[in-house]
């Protein structure tokens, strides 16, 4: 899509610090970092949703994204990373190209997600199911 900034990264019309590419995917460093390091691995194919992203470049979209997390905390700057990805705009993604977020963390980097935990009401989760079901394909 020409508009779309992740695309022109793909098609090296914008200048970014990239750390992979392959014929499926690319991944270089988010521009407003989580924390240093924070890298987004994108499909080369251009999809808002991932929902919509070939199987095959979902695949490797995540396999690039743990081998990227794996080796961030090789280099001991680390003790861990998070894998992220937001689809939707009411789920954060700002950026309609799909994306996948690695988040190299440590203990003391100060960023905390905002995670809660809710409970369900009686067969409130059996029908959460249930409509799932009549939806879900693979
Ligand atoms: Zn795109």
């Amino acid at each position: 899509m020409s508009d779309c900034i992740f695309c022109k990264i793909v098609n090296d019309e914008i200048p970014a610090k990239k750390l992979y590419k392959d014929e499926h995917v690319i991944a270089f460093l988010d521009i407003a970092p989580i924390t240093k390091g924070h890298t987004l691995v994108i499909p080369k194919v251009h999809q808002e949703s991932i929902s919509a992203v070939p199987a095959e470049y979902q695949q490797k979209m995540m396999h690039v994204s743990s081998q990227i997390g794996k080796a961030f905390v090789r280099t001991g700057e680390y003790d861990g990373f998070n894998l992220h990805l937001n689809n939707g705009q009411c789920a954060g993604q700002v950026v309609p190209h799909a994306h996948m977020h690695v988040v190299p963390r440590i203990g003391t980097d100060g960023f905390h997600w905002n995670w809660r935990n809710l409970s369900y009401e009686e067969n409130e989760a059996d029908e959460i199911i249930a409509k799932f079901n009549e939806k879900f394909s693979i």
